[in-house]
């Protein structure tokens, strides 16, 4: 049955009741009131799997380098923006892979224009911080400093920090960065979640929160101000969940169900634990943040406070086999934890013998399919033959494994019509050719991605995903039919209105 439909949806108190097709495009009847779209398509409300929402608040308002094309280009917007918090100048989304010669940048190349002030600038995968002279003194990193475990200070051939430093290695400097005021996070929610919102998207599961802005988004939520649901995935990865006292919450808006670890970093910065080194740089094959013990221990402690979802990072094949290998325990020690949902965020590079212990152990593949066509190139550096390996969404369907999908915003645009376009052409940006097409999913299983199975992800199926009655009210209206256009139609689609709960947002 198609998902798509058009014809007459009435809705009352939050919920759909009745739904009657019929052609030439989609009336709502809301607690009485009728509101029609002419040639319009309703689907159910589409969920972002995987993101970062005040990240994505925030680069609305300080500098914002993604696709800076070299990295003169990065410090001219930095320069342009000169976004501060506090003395400290700060900015995301750099990406020395589109530079030529593609290399890490330096803090000489800053010093040059800012040789007073701290700056710091985080990669855009977030594993990465690019760092001048005054930042690497305020932190106190030196020529004798040792990286620290699963993190790595850059140096130079005379043996001095170069001023870039790897996951872990980045805190010395964050701790010194002034925190977002209260007021900052609550703008960047309310500036994010309405882009996501008028982009089509009525849920968002928000990934790695910090516990302090979680009372911010339940006020938020119950002052009515969300216009998307928000899940909320609590930062884990050194108990921080725990340490703030946090515990699962229930709510029509905002809930907050689970907490989110990181097995590894990223290919781009070569923090992805991998099975066999790096195909250009085979000194190396990777990070592992946390050891199975390590994960099944956050993981245990999860359970004991009662959150039903464990959200762990996973971009190598070597992270993905140890976090199978952590749920795999987990499903062992708690033989009732059927309700639990086990995602491994990303699962970019999935070793062959390892796609179906995913259905073994319940485990659900959560991967952002625009990162696949924009990393195209960079992936196939990284990793040589063994790209046939990497974004395997079409055999984790032909497994069993339920797929959901996001954009993980700000790392990529929030805009769900570019990931679903990705999954179904898989064709990189300035290319006419689909790479590796056998790995690309039909338009139906796209939708279901960010949809059904996304509410799979989350445990809330039985009552969201499709416009059927008795199911939750959270609808997306566009102006034409995603489930059948034409593929190079696919990003233009408009969003005429979304409805969360009952509630209808206009958008044109
Ligand atoms: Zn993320």
């Amino acid at each position: 049955m198609p998902i798509a439909l058009q014809g007459e949806i009435t809705i009352v108190r939050a919920r759909i009741a009745t739904v009657e097709p019929s052609e030439g495009g989609v009336v709502l009847r809301i607690d009485g009131r009728r509101y029609e779209f002419p040639d319009a398509w309703a689907l159910p409300g589409l969920v972002d799997a995987h993101a970062h929402i005040v990240g994505l608040g925030i680069a609305q308002r300080e500098a914002y380098l993604r696709g800076a094309q070299s990295k003169d280009e990065c410090i001219e917007r930095v320069g342009a923006m000169l976004s501060r918090r506090g003395d400290w100048i700060v900015a995301r989304g750099w990406n020395h892979e589109l530079w030529s010669p593609p290399q890490f940048p330096t803090a000489a190349d800053l010093d040059a224009i800012f040789a007073d002030v701290p700056v710091a600038l985080t990669r855009v995968d977030g594993h990465a911080l690019w760092v001048n002279s005054r930042a690497l003194d305020i932190a106190g990193i030196s020529e004798t400093t040792s990286s620290p475990p699963g993190g790595a200070i850059l140096r130079s051939d005379d043996g001095k920090p170069s001023g870039i430093l790897l996951d872990t290695a980045m805190e010395f400097v964050e701790r010194h960065i002034p925190p977002l005021t209260a007021t900052d996070v609550e703008e960047a929610i309310l500036a994010a979640t309405d882009l996501c919102s008028r982009a089509g998207l009525t849920e968002i599961h928000d990934m790695d929160v910090d516990p302090t802005n979680l009372p911010i988004f339940t006020n938020l939520a119950e002052a009515g101000k969300l216009r998307c649901r928000v899940l909320s995935w609590v930062r884990g990865q050194h108990r921080q969940w725990h340490r703030a006292g946090i515990l699962p919450t229930v709510g029509q808006l905002h809930r907050v169900v689970g907490i989110k670890l990181f097995a590894d970093g990223a290919l781009g910065s070569r923090g992805a634990a991998l099975l066999d080194p790096y195909f250009d740089d085979p000194t190396t094959s990777g990070l592992l943040l946390l050891d199975r013990d390590d994960m099944i221990s956050h993981i245990e402690s999860a359970l004991e406070d009662g959150f039903t979802s464990i959200a762990v990072h996973a971009i190598g094949d070597r992270a993905v086999r140890t976090v199978l290998d952590a749920f795999e325990e987990i499903r062992l020690r708690y033989p009732n934890s059927d309700d639990v949902r086990l995602r491994i965020e990303h699962s970019q590079v999935v070793h062959p013998n390892d796609l179906l212990r995913y259905v073994q152990v319940g485990a659900i593949a959560s991967v952002q399919p625009i990162h696949c066509t924009s990393d195209a190139t960079m992936a196939t550096r990284r990793l040589g033959m063994r790209t046939q390996h990497a974004y395997r969404w079409r055999s984790f369907l032909e497994c069993g494994v339920v797929l959901c999908a996001g954009s993980d915003f700000p790392v990529e645009s929030h805009d769900p019509l570019l990931g679903i376009e990705a999954f179904c052409r898989r064709t990189p940006p300035h290319s006419q050719n689909p790479w590796h097409p056998e790995e690309s999913i039909s338009r139906r299983d796209a939708l279901d991605a960010y949809t059904i199975a996304a509410h799979r992800a989350a445990d809330t199926n039985y009552r969201r995903g499709r416009i059927l009655p008795g199911m939750d009210a959270d609808i997306t209206i566009f102006d034409r039919n995603l489930e059948t256009c034409h593929d190079s139609e696919i990003t233009q689609a408009r969003t005429f209105a979304t409805v969360v709960g009952g509630t209808l947002y206009m958008h044109k």
